[in-house]
C-alpha cells in the first residue's frame, strides 16, 4: 500500500493496514449515527510543492488527508474509505494511458466529487467537461484550494441532503396519496357490504347522465327493499342481521354478472352498479333499452336470487324483497330525482303488500311530493324553522280583539312559504305531528306569557290540535305543563279540533278531551259544517266553541243555501250554549251577514290575516278595537 497520511507532527507517514482500518472505521462508521467529524480528502499529484503544502492546508481546513501514489491506491482509498473529495492533478495518466481524471469520470468512482489541479486552460476545459466539481489553475495556492475544498464538500453534502429530503418527501407524498385513496374508499363504500354507498351511487348515475350515453341506451334505477327485515333482526340479533345483509349485498353484486339481468342483448350495456343505500335498501343501476315488461322481468330475476334461502347458524333464512324502478330520463334527469322516484314506487308497492313497481303515474308524482316535503319538513324541525303567527278573533258586539288563533308558518329555503294546509297532513303521516303540535302549544303559551308580561291585556289563545296528538301524543301532559310553566289561566287557552277529527267517537279520544276540559282549558270544534259529521255528536262532545267553516261565509252572498245553513248552524250552537265564531270573514257584507246569524265573534281577512307576534302586540297596544 502506497498511501501516506499527513500527521499532526507535520510529517508524512506511510500508512499501515491497521491505520487504514482505523481511518476506514472513523470515516465510514461514524458513532451515534452522525457524520464523521473530519472529512476525508485523497490527493494524488506529482507536483512536489502540492504534496508538501496541500495536505497541511487541507488538515487545517478540517480534512483528514491521504496521499495516493498510484491509481490503485487512489482506487483502494476511494472504494473503502468513502472520501468526501478527490484532488487530482490533470497531468497524471491512468494505466490505460487516459488522463487520470478522465478515467475517474468513467469509473466506479465517478460519484466522488473531484477537484482537478490544472496546469493549462485546456486542462480546465477538459476537466469541467468530465464532470469535475471544481478546478484550480497553476500556480496552486493551497490556502485558497483548501477553503474551496471545504465549501465544495459542504455544498455537495447539502445537495445530497436535499436529494435525501426529496426522496423522503416523495415517500411522504406517496403515503398521503395512499391515505387519501383509503379515505376516499371509506367515504364511498358501505362498510357492511363493501358496496358503494348512496353518495357514490348517485355520483355514478349523475356521471352517466352527464356523459349523454343514456340518451341512446337508457338507464334504469332499481331500488330494492328487503321485506320484514325487522323480524330477521329480532330472531337472529343485530350481528346476525348484519351477516344476512352482507350476504344480500353479495347476491345483488352477483346479479351484475348475469346476462339475463344486464340486458346485454337489449341496447348494449353502458355500465352497471350495485349499491347499499342505507338501512335495508339496495340499489341497482342497469342499462335499459326495452319495455316496462322487460324491466319487470329483470327485476324478477333479482327477486328470485334473493328468494333463495340463506344459511345461517344451521338454519335457513328466507327473505323477500320489493322493488321500485325509475327510468332515465323519462322519470328524472338527475340521480336525486331518479332515486326519489324509484323510492316512491317502492313505498307505494310496499303499502300494497310488496312486489315490483315501475314509477309512472300522477299518483306516484303526489307521493314524490310527499316524500320531498317530508324531508324538507324534517330539516325545518331540526333547524327550528317553524314559526307561529297569530290571527285576531274579534267580538261582533264591541269589535274588540279578544283572542287570537295561533297558525303555523313555514318558509322553506328552497320553495318559500308552504301552507300548513299542505304540510300538516304530511307531518301527520310522517309521524312528525306530535313533535310539531307540542311545539305549537308550548310556543303559544310562551308567547301569551310574554304579552302579559309586557302589560298587554289578557286575551284568549286558540291553538289547533291534530287528531294524531290525541291518538298518539301525551297532549294532556303537554298542555298541563305549558300552562303551569308559563303561569297561565287555563280559561285563556282554547284547543281547536277540526270537525273531521272529532267525528270519530273513539272512547280514548273522548277520555282525553274530558281530561283537557278538566284542566280548565276550552275546546272548540273547527271547520264546523265542512265534514260529514252528524250534528248529534255535538251532544256528546265537551266543547265550548263552534267555528263555522269559512265555505259558508264565503258562499253566503251568492248562494242562499249557504246562508240558510250558516244560520241554522249558528242557531244550533247558540241553543247548545256554545260561543259561535264565523271563520273567513273577508267583507263588511259578510260581517253583517254572520252578525245576523247570531255569531258571537268573527275571524277573517276583513279584520286581519295572521300576523307576527310583534305586529299583534302592536295592535293590542294601539287600542284593541279593530
Ligand atoms: P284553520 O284552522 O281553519 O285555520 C284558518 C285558516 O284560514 C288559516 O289558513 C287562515 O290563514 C285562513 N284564513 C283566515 N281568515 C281568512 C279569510 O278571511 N279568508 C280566507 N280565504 N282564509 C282565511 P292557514 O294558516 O293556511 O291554515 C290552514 C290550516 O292549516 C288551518 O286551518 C289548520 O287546519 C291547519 N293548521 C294551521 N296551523 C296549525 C297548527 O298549529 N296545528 C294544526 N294541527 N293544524 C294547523
Ligand atoms: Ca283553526
Ligand atoms: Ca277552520
Amino acid at each position: 500500500m502506497a498511501l501516506e497520511k499527513f500527521t499532526a507532527s507535520g510529517r508524512f507517514r506511510r500508512i499501515s493496514e491497521d491505520l487504514f482500518e482505523i481511518i476506514r472505521q472513523e470515516n465510514t462508521e461514524p458513532k451515534d449515527g452522525t457524520q464523521a467529524a473530519r472529512k476525508l480528502a485523497v490527493l494524488i499529484c506529482k507536483d512536489a510543492a502540492s504534496r508538501k503544502w496541500g495536505p497541511k492546508w487541507l488538515e487545517q481546513a478540517g480534512f483528514t488527508t491521504l496521499i495516493a501514489a498510484t491509481q490503485a491506491d487512489l482506487q483502494l482509498a476511494a472504494d473503502s474509505l468513502q472520501p468526501a473529495l478527490l484532488l487530482v492533478e490533470s497531468g497524471l495518466r491512468a494505466r490505460n494511458g487516459e488522463p487520470l481524471h478522465e478515467w475517474l469520470a468513467a469509473s466506479s468512482l465517478r460519484a466522488v466529487p473531484r477537484l482537478v489541479l490544472c496546469s493549462s486552460e485546456r486542462d480546465v476545459e477538459a476537466a469541467l467537461e468530465c464532470g469535475a466539481v471544481d478546478v484550480v489553475r497553476k500556480p496552486y495556492n493551497w490556502q485558497v484550494i483548501s477553503k474551496r475544498a471545504t465549501r465544495l464538500v459542504h455544498s455537495v453534502s447539502s445537495l445530497l441532503e436535499l436529494d435525501k429530503a426529496q426522496e423522503a418527501l416523495g415517500r411522504a407524498l406517496n403515503y398521503a396519496n395512499d391515505a387519501r385513496q383509503f379515505l376516499q374508499r371509506v367515504e364511498d363504500i358501505d362498510p357492511l357490504t363493501e358496496l358503494p354507498n348512496r353518495r357514490k351511487f348517485s355520483e355514478t348515475i349523475d356521471r352517466i347522465l352527464n356523459s349523454g350515453h343514456c340518451q341512446e341506451n337508457g338507464l334504469a334505477i332499481m331500488l330494492i327493499g328487503i321485506d320484514r327485515f325487522r323480524s330477521v333482526n329480532d330472531s337472529l340479533g343485530h350481528a346476525g342481521g348484519n351477516e344476512i345483509l352482507a350476504e344480500v349485498g353479495r347476491r345483488i353484486q352477483g346479479c351484475l354478472a348475469r346476462e339475463d339481468l344486464l340486458g346485454n342483448n337489449n341496447g348494449g350495456l353502458i355500465t352497471a352498479a350495485a349499491a347499499k343505500l342505507g338501512g335495508v335498501r339496495f340499489g341497482l343501476m342497469l342499462s335499459h333499452g326495452g319495455s316496462n315488461q322487460d324491466l319487470a322481468r329483470r327485476a324478477e330475476v333479482v327477486q328470485s336470487v334473493l328468494a333463495q334461502p340463506i344459511s345461517f347458524d344451521g338454519q335457513s333464512v328466507y327473505l323477500g324483497c320489493s322493488m321500485g324502478i325509475s327510468v332515465a330520463t323519462r322519470d328524472g334527469d338527475s340521480a336525486e330525482h331518479l332515486i326519489l322516484n324509484a323510492e316512491s314506487a317502492l313505498l307505494e308497492i310496499k303499502k300494497r303488500g310488496g312486489g315490483i313497481r315501475i314509477f309512472r303515474d300522477t299518483h306516484d308524482q303526489a307521493l314524490v311530493r310527499r316524500i320531498e316535503l317530508e324531508r324538507k319538513l324534517r330539516d325545518a324541525i331540526n333547524n327550528k324553522a317553524l314559526q307561529l303567527h297569530y290571527q285576531p278573533l274579534i267580538c261582533n258586539q264591541g269589535r274588540e280583539l279578544f283572542g287570537v288563533e295561533a297558525l303555523l308558518r313555514w318558509t322553506c329555503p328552497e320553495e318559500g312559504r308552504i301552507s300548513p294546509a299542505e304540510f300538516v297532513p304530511v307531518a301527520e303521516e310522517a309521524g312528525l305531528m306530535v313533535e310539531i303540535g307540542d311545539f305549537v302549544i308550548r310556543e303559544s303559551c310562551r308567547q301569551l306569557r310574554e304579552w302579559l308580561d309586557q302589560g298587554l291585556p289578557p286575551i284568549r289563545m286558540a291553538m289547533n290540535l291534530s287528531l294524531i296528538q290525541l291518538l298518539r301524543g301525551n297532549i294532556v301532559r303537554t298542555v298541563r305543563e305549558s300552562m303551569m310553566d308559563f303561569a297561565l289561566d287555563p280559561a285563556l287557552l282554547e284547543l281547536e279540533l277540526s270537525e273531521r277529527g272529532v267525528v270519530k267517537r273513539d272512547p280514548e279520544i273522548m277520555r282525553k278531551l274530558q281530561q283537557l276540559r278538566a284542566l280548565g282549558v276550552r275546546l272548540s270544534v273547527d271547520d264546523f259544517g265542512s265534514g260529514e259529521a252528524s250534528i248529534s255528536y255535538l251532544k256528546h262532545l265537551p266543547v265550548d266553541t263552534l267555528k263555522i267553516d269559512r265555505s259558508y261565509v264565503s258562499g253566503c252572498a251568492s248562494d242562499e243555501r249557504d246562508q240558510v245553513m250558516g244560520m241554522i248552524m249558528a242557531t244550533l250552537g247558540k241553543k247548545l250554549g256554545l260561543t259561535v265564531v264565523a271563520e273567513g270573514v273577508e267583507t263588511a257584507e259578510q260581517l253583517e251577514m254572520v252578525q245576523s246569524w247570531g255569531c258571537d265573534a268573527s275571524q277573517g281577512f276583513y279584520f286581519s290575516p295572521a300576523v307576527s307576534s310583534d305586529q299583534l302586540a302592536e295592535m293590542l297596544r294601539k287600542d284593541n278595537q279593530l
